[in-house]
């Protein structure tokens, strides 16, 4: 915290006098980069700190740049605030260490601090690159945190290769474009020595086909970029954009076997992004997954199941929380991971009953990270997930059932549950979009979260414990499901095949 001569000079004193003499002596009670972590910067970035001092002072940091003293209107009424904002220059130099602050007394008394955080300027003669790792990383839009974690821009495959230019606290920044950036956990990827180029690449001709199970659209590529999707609806198509990718496909063929892909074709939306527009064929899409195989980009797209009802379906139920993870706590004293695994065995039975094949990511009082929940459905591969849990917030007045889907084109399934919650005579507390939790965030199959009911209401806990509350929740769910599929057959395939389709 303090730089080591006064350390040493407060040690010395407070050792042959009283250590609060010497520090009482300060001028500085603290000093901060902002934001308070360990930051790498790049030319044009903004080194920024505050420092908390004895007002009316002159203070300087990073070798004699003016902090200035805020009016305490600015500062939450406080005096001696000071801040300052150096922005980096090209051939700046800097190895991960604090900034030191100095400020000095109008009686020429002097004081000097550092901050706690470490601060490092990167060169972009040498590029900081890294690789993606693990199996389930990811990016974020930007240094956002709450409860469910920073807003995710996507997933991506392992060993994508990412250009770092900066760094906040556990984040750094990955450059994808010119003008694109996003931000990426320090633990989902492994940094590479320096002497790497920047990733980019030509785009090959592309391959698109269908075998018996998906249709795949495959694009050779020089290295494995980072890229991001979106399924879109109306008309319905994924759209996938490749960062550092410049076109050279000079043709697309499509083979035999394509059942859900419509036309596609790219866009060079920028010198360094390359768009995939993948049109889709049915109304409901049913999800995709991106990958690698080598450094080909590899999409495989899902089709929607060949009968759309319930007989033969794979459909994952979910029980949140578990084990140790108990989730929200009632006024009884009702668990959420109790209710959960209640109602989710429940409804195992009514699906089961209906023929559907069922499959569950937890099915006993047992812990299961949520991570390792959804791993286990890539490997389930379901045809549709619904994932069981219990709402709470601190105001007990709030009450009512919600369902949530974090893609558009998934949102009929959670509409349709939704509907299907209401009519256990509920109140209604939304239906909610873009919702960043990792059950809603595979992309391979239709999913959708449902809150059955607030915990922290009594009237809603009164019913959720009641096991045939529970029951008549399952059952609910399960036409929920069925009316979507019925939709979805109804909603049937675009353009000129729906007539056929139709009549089949
Ligand atoms: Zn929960």
């Amino acid at each position: 915290m303090y730089p080591c001569r006064w350390r040493q000079l407060g040690l010395l004193i407070g050792f042959l006098f009283c250590g609060a003499t010497a520090y009482s002596q300060r001028l500085i009670q603290r000093a901060e980069t902002v934001p308070a972590a360990d930051q790498w910067l790049q030319p044009g970035d903004r080194l920024q700190v505050r420092v908390q001092a004895q007002p009316g002072c002159q203070a300087t940091f990073f070798g004699g740049k003016p902090l200035l003293e805020l009016d305490p209107r600015q500062a939450k009424g406080q005096r001696g605030v000071y801040q300052g904002t150096y922005v980096v220059q090209p051939g700046d130099t800097l190895l991960s260490r604090p900034i030191t602050v100095e400020v000095m007394a109008p009686d020429s008394t002097r004081d000097t601090a550092t901050t706690r955080n470490t601060v490092r300027f990167l060169t972009p003669d040498v590029p900081q690159l890294a690789v993606t790792k693990g199996t389930l990383a990811y990016l974020n839009y930007g240094l956002g945190e709450d409860r469910l974690g920073g807003a995710k821009l996507g997933y991506l495959d392992s060993l994508v290769v990412l250009h770092l230019t900066g760094r906040v606290g556990n984040l750094y920044r990955v450059q994808l474009a010119a003008t694109q950036t996003a931000w990426v956990p320090q633990e989902v990827v492994r940094l590479l020595p320096p002497g790497g180029f920047i990733p980019s690449s030509l785009t090959g001709s592309w391959s698109v086909y269908g075998d018996s199970l998906y249709d795949y659209v495959q694009v050779p590529l020089d290295a494995r970029l980072p890229y991001r999707s979106q399924l879109l609806t109306e008309p319905t198509r994924l759209v996938v954009d490749v960062f550092g990718a410049t076109s050279n496909t000079n043709w697309i063929t499509q083979r035999d076997g394509l059942q859900a892909l419509g036309d596609v074709h790219y866009e060079q939306t920028a010198p360094d992004v390359f768009r995939l527009v993948l049109q889709l064929r049915h109304e409901q899409a049913w999800g995709y997954r991106i990958g690698y195989k080598g450094n080909t980009l590899a999409i495989k797209i899902k089709r929607p199941p060949e009968k759309l009802r319930l007989r033969g379906l794979t459909v994952a139920v979910d029980a949140g929380h578990g084990g140790t993870n108990v989730g929200a706590t009632g006024a009884t004293g009702a668990h959420e991971k109790d209710i959960t695994l209640a109602i989710a065995q429940r409804l195992r039975q009514e699906l089961t009953q209906r023929g559907a094949h069922v499959v569950m990511t937890r099915e006993t009082e047992t812990t299961v990270d949520n991570g390792d929940r959804v791993l286990r459905l890539r490997q389930l591969n379901p045809d549709l997930l619904v994932s069981i849990h219990v709402n709470s917030t601190g105001s007990p007045s709030v009450q009512g059932t919600s369902t949530y889907y974090r893609y558009l084109a998934f949102r009929p399934l959670s509409v349709a549950l939704y509907e299907a919650m209401r009519r256990t005579g509920l109140k209604g507390f939304g239906n909610v979009g873009s919702f960043n939790f990792g059950l809603n965030g595979p992309t391979e199959y239709p999913n959708a979260l449902v809150e059955t009911a607030f915990i922290s209401n009594a009237e809603d806990e009164k019913r959720l414990i009641d096991p045939q509350f529970q029951q008549q929740v399952a059952e609910q769910l399960t036409k929920g499901v069925e009316e979507f599929l019925r939709r979805t057959r109804q909603r049937g395939i675009r353009g000129w095949l729906s007539k056929k389709a139709a009549e089949q």
